[in-house]
C-alpha cells in the first residue's frame, strides 16, 4: 500500500466516523420502498416487470453511492443493501473486510439444516474503477437517464447485476415458493482491486456463510449483434494474470556522447519486439466448444474460418484470420502478452541508469508463466534485458462443467427468453471473483443478463458507461427466471 493509497483509506475512514453522528439518511439514498404483499406488485409467476422498476430504483441509488476503488468505501452500499432486504424482512449480515469495507450475505432457507453442496450463491461486487470525471458527458456518480439509457459508473459493472440479484432474490422471498436448496445473496468488496477486502480474505475468514456448490455471477454476456441477441456467452473458465517487468540496466552519463549500453534504447527495442509477438493458439476444450457454436451463428466466411482452425492444411490462415477479427477472439485463442508501461529517463539531458517496463499477460488456463518468460528472452535476445514475474499473479483455478445441472437450466432460460439464441461456453480474458470460487468446489458460472451491443459492452472501466434500460428489466426477468428454474421446487 502506498502513501496516497494509505491517507484515502484514513479519509475514507474519517468520513464514515462523520457519517455516524448524522442520520443516515443524509449520507444514503433511503432505500425504495418494496412492501411484502403490497397489492400494487402481487408477487406472480412470469411477470417481473413489477420488481424490475424497483430494481430500477436500487441501482439509481447503488450508482450514486460512489464507491471507486480505491478507496472502495464499499460499507456504504452493504448498510443501504441490508436496508433494502430489511423491507422485506431479510435479515442480512455486515462482514466487515477492512475500514470503510464490508460485505453483505443473506440467505433463503430450503431446510432447517443448509446443505452447502447444493446452495446456489447469487454474486456480484460492490466496487467499481474509477473514473476520469472531465471526459464524461454526465455525472458519472448523477445516475442520469437519458434516451433510455441510465448512466453511471457501474451502470454494467457490476451494480447492473448487484441490482439484478437483489430483485431475483427478494421475488423469490415475496413468491413464498418452496425451494430445493438454499439460495444465498452475496456482495463483494474489492473486485476490482483484488486486494485484502477482496473475496479471497473474505472466503477465508466467512466461508461457512457462503458456502455454496453452484454460483452466478459477472464474467460472460450476452451479446447482441445487429439488434438481436447472437448469444449468451456463460463464463465457465477465465484467463490467469500476470506481470512481468522488463529491465535495462547501463551507464548513465551526458546526452551528448550517447553510449550502446543505453538502457532506453534496449528496453525499447525489446518492448518493440514483445509488442509484435503472437504466442501459439491452443484450445481449451472450452474454446473449441464456443468456437464450434459460434460458427453456426457467424456469416458464412467467418463461419468457414472458424471451423478450419484446427484443419491440418489450413489451420494456421484460419487462425490468423480470426485473430485479426477480433481482439476479443485473438485472446482467446493464445497467451497475450500487453506493454502497459514505460518507465525511464530523469532529464532530457541525461542518459538513466535503468529503464523499465510492464507487460500484462493474460495465461490460457493451464499455462506456464515461465514458459512464457523461456520463449520471450529468446525472442528479445538481449543479455543487457531482463525480465522478472512479479508478485501477486493471478489465480488458476478449475474450468467450471458444461455438464452440470446448472448450466443446463441457464442455457434452457436463455434461448427460451432470446428467442432461440444459444447459450455457448465462455472463457473470459479478464479476471472475477469467479476464481476463487472455484477452487473451493463451487460451480461458478458468469453470465450479466442484459443483453448489450459491443457500443455498451465497450464502456465498461471506460467513459460514460450505460446500461439501456430495456436491457437491464429483460436481465432481471431472464436472471430471476434462472433462479426460480433451478432453486424452487417444481
Ligand atoms: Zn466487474
Amino acid at each position: 500500500m502506498n502513501w496516497n493509497r494509505r491517507i484515502q483509506v484514513l479519509m475514507g475512514a474519517a468520513a464514515l466516523a462523520t457519517a455516524a453522528s448524522f442520520p443516515l439518511a443524509a449520507q444514503v439514498p433511503a432505500a425504495r420502498p418494496g412492501i411484502p404483499g403490497n397489492p400494487v406488485s402481487p408477487p406472480q409467476a412470469g411477470n417481473t416487470s413489477a420488481i424490475a422498476k424497483e430494481a430500477r430504483g436500487w441501482l439509481v441509488d447503488l450508482i450514486k453511492i460512489n464507491t471507486s476503488n480505491p478507496p472502495g468505501n464499499e460499507q456504504i452500499a452493504a448498510m443501504y443493501i441490508a436496508g433494502v432486504l430489511a423491507k422485506d424482512g431479510i435479515k442480512a449480515e455486515i462482514l466487515d473486510m477492512a475500514p470503510g469495507r464490508s460485505a453483505v450475505v443473506a440467505r433463503l432457507r430450503s431446510a432447517a439444516m443448509a446443505n452447502p453442496a447444493k446452495a446456489l450463491l447469487l454474486v456480484a461486487h460492490m466496487d467499481t474503477v474509477p473514473v476520469e470525471k472531465g471526459r464524461w458527458s454526465v455525472d458519472p456518480f448523477g445516475a442520469v437517464i437519458k434516451d433510455g439509457y441510465l448512466y453511471g459508473r457501474g451502470a454494467i459493472d457490476d451494480k447492473g447485476m448487484l441490482a439484478a440479484n437483489l430483485a431475483a432474490f427478494i421475488s423469490l422471498k415475496r413468491s413464498m415458493a418452496r425451494l430445493n436448496r438454499d439460495v444465498i445473496f452475496l456482495a463483494t468488496d474489492d473486485e476490482e482491486g483484488g486486494g485484502d477486502a477482496s473475496i479471497r480474505m473474505l472466503i477465508a475468514k466467512h466461508w461457512d456463510k457462503f458456502a455454496a456448490g453452484f454460483a452466478i455471477n459477472e464474467g460472460g454476456n450476452v451479446f447482441v449483434k445487429n439488434g438481436k441477441v447472437q448469444y449468451a456467452g456463460v463464463q465457465a473458465d477465465e484467463k490467469v494474470a500476470f506481470n512481468i517487468a522488463v529491465i535495462a540496466r547501463g551507464t548513465s552519463g551526458h546526452a551528448s556522447q550517447p553510449t550502446k549500453d543505453n538502457p532506453v534504447t534496449h528496453v525499447a527495442a525489446a518492448v518493440g519486439k514483445i509488442g509484435n509477438y503472437s504466442a501459439p493458439v491452443r484450445f481449451t476444450s472450452i474454446v473449441r466448444r464456443y468456437f464450434e457454436g459460434l460458427a453456426a451463428l457467424e456469416d458464412d466466411e467467418i463461419g468457414k474460418w472458424m471451423r478450419s482452425m484446427e484443419t491440418p492444411d489450413r489451420g494456421e490462415h484460419a487462425q490468423r484470420v480470426i485473430s485479426d477479427a477480433s481482439p476479443l477472439w485473438n485472446a482467446m485463442l493464445r497467451d497475450t502478452i500487453a506493454p502497459t508501461v514505460l518507465t525511464a529517463g530523469v532529464a532530457n539531458n541525461v542518459i538513466p541508469a535503468e529503464a523499465r517496463a510492464n507487460l500484462n499477460v493474460r495465461l490460457l488456463p493451464g499455462d506456464s508463466i515461465n514458459a512464457v518468460v523461456n520463449d520471450l528472452n529468446k525472442l528479445v535476445n538481449d543479455p543487457q534485458v531482463k525480465l522478472e514475474v512479479q508478485p501477486n499473479p493471478g489465480l488458476a483455478a478449475p474450468s467450471s462443467s458444461l455438464e452440470s445441472e446448472f448450466y443446463g437450466v441457464i442455457s434452457k432460460v436463455v434461448s427460451q427468453e432470446f428467442g432461440g439464441a444459444p447459450a455457448l461456453p465462455f472463457q473470459s480474458t479478464w479476471l472475477t471473483d469467479s476464481a476463487q470460487l472455484r477452487l473451493h468446489q463451487v460451480q461458478a458460472l458468469g453470465l450479466v443478463p442484459f443483453p448489450l451491443a459491443q457500443e455498451d459492452l465497450r464502456r465498461m472501466h471506460g467513459d460514460d458507461e450505460r446500461i439501456p434500460l430495456a436491457a437491464f428489466d429483460k436481465g432481471v426477468d431472464v436472471l430471476s427466471k434462472i433462479v426460480v428454474e433451478f432453486a424452487v421446487a417444481h
